[in-house]
């Protein structure tokens, strides 16, 4: 704490990681003799930077830029960028710090980075949007390659924002570098079921969780925070497996609608008219907005936080397991505060923590990275089932490893000890670094 003051988010995610790791560490003592822990909690390298950039009216203003480059053991550094106000280095160094774990349990060749900036998107033109994305990019490019450091989207960066910073890495560099950057375009060089991979991956995660006790999502009531990325895709699969969610958020509210949220209406409101979730009331009257709302009171009985850190607390978990929700998959990273998790665990509510249930975003990424690096493009079909196969494999190992070390359906402490130790074990092989 006193080598990074200030940084609550980094020393939260740090806090969790640890809590997990004494078994471990009693158990093989290498990873102590090879100080892996303080090496872990070091990033690699960390690159802060000045974005400036006029607006329509030919304002100037001046962002911050960052990009932690936390641990390339497993591979390149791979992780998203994001545009938030709330960006600042300790959120940054969180994400980061949760994203080599992540990457390690998904089984692929990609270490663990993260960026972003506190640009804040909303209400910004598209010409804005673009020149601040040319800005970011024209300082990032140096840090960047296909066999170095591989970004790819989060909050307030999607596929519009990762095709102008691509647009503007190519015309630095002069090279088409497909596999720069995931989440792009599907005409040049994305991949079919990126868009969808995280919330569809989550899904699976909580239907292999739900197995587990021989049941499943068919008939379920299930409540989605967010109405982004996640929040949609998240949903669209809940209901392929026949489950029903009734409420959707964003920083301002949330809707209620008993029927099911009819989900191509929030495509069209998000995706395709960028507008705010109360607009749904517009056209369905018998659905509610609560303004300010908490959406952790609306009973169900899974529930997938989609939105951001620190979204779901103590209270709102106890009102969750009051209301029978028996399962809970954390789409967004970070949600649940340490003290709601400690109610879900104690009330043997299947929870499923961030780095293992939304895996399967950065996975997909990195199928992305193998169709580019053979100038190939797979099926949807064929991805998909790539994708649920190695969601398939997360929670196997998250479960093996919980239960080796005698906690079985722990899945936090199963997916921290099974990626602390694929990286850790890599760390040292490749000596003092
Ligand atoms: P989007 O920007 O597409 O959507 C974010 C959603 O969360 C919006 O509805 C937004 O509402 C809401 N939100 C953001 N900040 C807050 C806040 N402070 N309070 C309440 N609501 C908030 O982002 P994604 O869907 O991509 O990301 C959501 C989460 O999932 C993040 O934690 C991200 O790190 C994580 N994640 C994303 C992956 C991906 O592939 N995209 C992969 C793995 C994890 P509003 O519009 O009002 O801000």
């Amino acid at each position: 704490i006193d080598r990074n003051p200030g940084e609550t988010e980094f020393h939260q995610a740090v806090r969790e990681v640890l809590d997990s790791l004494e078994p471990v560490i009693m158990k093989y003592p290498k990873y102590a003799d090879h100080r892996i822990i303080e090496r872990i909690c070091e990033p690699e390298r960390q690159i802060i930077f000045r974005v400036p950039w006029t607006d329509d009216k030919g304002n100037i203003h001046i962002n911050r830029g960052f990009r932690v480059e936390f641990n390339s053991a497993l591979g390149p550094y791979k992780g998203g960028l994001r545009f938030h106000e709330s960006v600042y280095l300790g959120i940054i160094k969180f994400l980061g710090f949760e994203q080599i774990f992540k990457n390690a349990l998904t089984g692929m060749p990609i270490g663990g980075g993260k960026g972003g900036s506190d640009f804040n998107p909303k209400g910004r033109s598209d010409a804005e949007i673009m020149r601040f994305c040319q800005s970011f990019m024209t300082e990032l490019y140096r840090h960047l390659g296909e066999y170095t450091d591989v970004p790819a989207g989060d909050i307030g960066v999607g596929g519009r924002e990762i095709g102008y910073m691509f647009g503007q890495y190519k015309r630095i560099t002069n090279r088409y570098e497909a596999g720069v950057l995931t989440g792009k375009g599907l005409s040049w060089g994305g991949s079919l079921v990126r868009t969808e991979a995280t919330g569809y991956g989550a899904v699976y995660f909580v239907n292999e969780m739900l197995k587990t006790k021989k049941d499943s999502f068919e008939g379920k009531t299930c409540v989605v925070s967010g109405s982004g990325n996640v929040a949609i895709y998240t949903v669209e699969k809940i209901n392929h497996l026949g489950g029903k969610v009734v409420a959707m958020s964003d920083s301002n509210g949330y809707i209620y609608d008993k029927r099911g949220v009819d989900l191509s209406l929030v495509k069209q409101l998000k995706e395709v008219e960028r507008r705010r979730i109360k607009d749904y009331c517009d056209t369905y009257k018998g659905a509610t907005y609560v303004e300010g709302g908490n959406i952790w009171e609306v009973p169900c009985q899974v529930a997938m936080p989609s939105a951001t850190q620190n979204e779901l607390d103590e209270k709102d978990a106890e009102m969750l397991v009051k209301n029978g929700c028996i399962a809970v998959g954390e789409g967004a990273n970070m949600p649940t505060t340490p003290e709601g998790t400690k109610v879900f665990l104690n009330a043997g509510v299947l929870f499923g923590p961030g780095k293992a249930a939304n895996a399967g975003g950065v996975a997909t990424s990195a199928l992305e990275m193998q169709q580019n690096a053979s100038r190939d493009s797979w099926t949807f079909e064929y991805t998909e089932k790539r994708l649920h196969e190695i969601m398939i494999g997360i929670h196997k190992a998250c479960y093996e490893q919980s239960a080796e070390f005698g906690q079985p359906g722990n899945y936090i402490l199963g997916a921290n000890i099974a990626s602390f130790r694929k990286v850790a074990d890599a760390m040292i092989s490749q000596g003092l670094i």
